[in-house]
């Protein structure tokens, strides 16, 4: 039997869709009248019997029969059914179909146009889409996780679009399912249920993937989706209202919560105001490249640290025209002041409280170009290239020409990611995003800078690289081992074994080394290159250690920096070398001024909180400074 069309007419359908979807059964049913979408005009207009509506005599009974595979479950109520109806293709009929209705409930249109469905697909078929709502709702868990890391971050993200790119893909790619999942007839409650709590366990899985395994973590997650489903299909009334208060909780409390705690935990700022400006007219305009390989230690700390005295590397880089200086010392035992350091010339920081959120930005923005030596080259007519490292304190800023973006996967997405159910694939895929960064930036400066170097113009080319600072995950030929003993961003912590850590260190010095040596084959000799070390290695376990328990050995080892250039004809980089002063020397001998340099001075601190503020940092004594510098 078929149903007669003008009984299915779509307009006498569009109210009750808003009704069912508010699921006018049982206790829902007076709260949708106020509505208004549950008249009982609506029924009147129903060719169906008001009640008695049961399986045995109603017109529509006859359209349920082409549904084979259903029959003999129907019995069984309404979550039993859908799944049957899946398999049997005809799900579209019977995704909103629920038992009270069927056996006389007022709400009879609900199985009216479920009727619809069977007679004229085409018709009903809009209601079996989500709604938008559901659709907006969805961010919440797709976006939450980015936009947390982002919020608690705010200050050292770079490319913060790279983690809305990350959301929105999630999101796209849930939205598609849920599609999917209403195409094919699952229940609105089932699959927004289903989708949402899928997507945030994606999105926040990593630590359960980590813990369990992806097997286990799977099984763990699908058993929980499915009791969530099954728990939220029976109250479908409340499920707007749960979803709402979850995305809100989630997206509003949350991060903004986050945000809120990041901006009050900003401190002062406690940066040296920038250095007063140096006019320079250079006589010689040389391409400069210098090149930061992060935490190498120096020629002395290999010696008294790792057993290695006279390196293949030292006498590799002499055979190519090198000048290698037996002593160079950085000022500074991290990254984020020993850059601004060379770049401006001078002390970004002093002794007193510590390196606070508000300093590090600024520090960051003097490694981002907002520095003397980009300026004075600048003016002198440079264009500056900056490679990004993958690390979040070195991103390009304004000042810099042309800039060459970390990879995708920098330090701000790695964590993301790292939260993510893919963290634990995306680490044993690339390692992180030091590795990935060093590896984009050694192929970048292999196929370009000889290029760069060969123009008529002169270049600035700045190129910070996390290596050979860990996680120690490229062995000396570059290639990578993401096995867990080479994780971890210190060489040592307790329990490690710190023998086999080192020889890790070594050989990714090694996969450094060999980069530079084949990489000075292809700059000419009339280009300056600088490789440089911002500080030292840490087998001391000194970074946890307050400034005052520092041994001689700890200062030595974290202050002691690989340094090795090329290209400065009769000039010399006045020794023993303190970083802060290597550009001014290269500054004076190109510009044939001098200018008088600064004494040599050294602080320390650790990356740990002492009673809830950043280490306090401390000035060595110029007797200490000068001993470890051997004079
Ligand atoms: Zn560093």
């Amino acid at each position: 039997m078929k149903l007669q069309e003008s009984a299915f007419h779509p307009d006498t359908f569009n109210r009750s869709d808003k009704c069912r979807t508010r699921n006018c059964s049982g206790r829902a049913e007076q709260k949708c009248e106020r509505l208004g979408g549950c008249q009982s005009s609506d029924l009147e207009r129903s060719p169906l019997p008001r009640s008695g509506g049961s399986l045995e005599n109603s017109v529509w009974k006859a359209d349920f029969q082409p549904l084979p595979a259903c029959q003999g479950i129907i019995g069984f109520g309404p979550h039993n059914f859908w799944p049957c109806c899946l398999r049997s293709g005809y799900s579209a009929a019977v995704t909103e179909l629920r038992w009270p209705t069927i056996s006389g409930h007022p709400s009879g249109k609900s199985v009216l146009t479920d009727l619809n469905h069977v007679a004229h697909q085409d018709i009903g078929s809009r209601r079996d889409r989500a709604w938008w709502i559901d659709y907006v709702l969805l961010a919440a868990p797709t976006f939450s996780t980015p936009m947390l890391l982002w919020a608690e971050n705010y200050v050292g993200v770079g490319h913060p679009s790279r983690l809305v790119l990350i959301g929105g893909t999630a999101w796209i790619m849930s939205a598609l399912i849920l599609v999917a999942m209403r195409h094919v007839g699952a229940p609105r409650t089932i699959s927004v249920v289903g989708v949402w709590s899928s997507a945030y366990v994606f999105m926040r899985g990593g630590t359960l993937v980590q813990t369990l395994g992806y097997g286990f973590a799977l099984l763990a997650t699908v058993a929980v989706i499915l009791g969530l489903c099954f728990l939220l299909s029976r109250r479908t009334e409340r499920l707007q209202e749960v979803l709402l208060v979850l995305a809100s909780a989630l997206l509003t409390v949350e991060v903004i919560v986050a945000w809120y705690m990041s901006i009050d935990s900003l401190g002062d700022d406690h940066a040296q105001p920038p250095p007063p400006e140096i006019e320079m007219t250079l006589q010689s305009k040389p391409d400069i490249v210098l090149i930061v390989a992060d935490a190498y230690v120096g020629l002395d700390g290999l010696e008294r640290y790792f057993g290695v005295s006279d390196p293949a590397w030292k006498n590799q880089l002499l055979g190519q025209g090198f000048t290698v200086p037996d002593v160079a010392y950085s000022p500074y035992v991290s990254t984020s002041a020993a850059i601004p350091a060379i770049l401006d010339m001078a002390y970004p920081i002093e002794g007193g409280p510590g390196i606070t959120k508000a300093t590090s930005r600024t520090l960051y923005e003097r490694i981002g170009g907002d520095n003397r030596a980009v300026r004075i080259l600048s003016s002198n007519g440079y264009q500056t290239t900056m490679i990004e490292s993958g690390w979040s304190g070195s991103a390009c800023g304004d000042q810099i020409d042309k800039c060459v973006p970390s990879p995708f996967l920098n330090e701000s997405t790695f964590f993301t990611l790292n939260k993510t159910w893919v963290g634990p694939w995306v680490l044993a895929q690339y390692g992180y995003s030091f590795t990935v960064g060093a590896l984009n930036t050694m192929t970048w400066l292999q196929e370009n800078l000889g290029v760069i170097t060969q123009d008529s113009k002169p270049d600035l080319v700045i190129a910070h690289m996390e290596i050979p600072h860990p996680p120690l995950f490229l062995d000396s030929e570059c290639n990578l081992d993401t096995s867990p003993d080479r994780s971890g961003v210190t060489l040592q912590w307790p329990g490690v074994d710190l023998d086999s850590r080192k020889e890790a260190y070594l050989e990714q010095a090694a996969c450094f080394d060999g980069f530079i040596q084949s990489l000075a084959k292809s700059v000419s000799d009339d280009s300056l290159l600088l490789i440089v070390s911002d500080h030292g290695s840490d087998s001391h376990h000194q970074l946890a250690l307050h400034p005052a328990e520092w041994s001689e050995d700890a200062m030595r080892e974290r202050l002691n920096v690989m340094f090795a250039y090329r290209g400065l004809n009769e000039c010399k980089v006045e020794e023993p070398v303190l970083l802060t002063n290597v550009l001014r020397d290269v500054l004076e001998c190109l510009a044939d001024t001098r200018i008088a340099n600064h004494e040599p001075r050294m602080f320390l601190y650790s990356v740990l909180e002492f009673d809830g503020e950043p280490s306090p940092i401390v000035e060595l004594s110029p007797v200490v400074v000068d001993k470890l510098l051997g004079q």
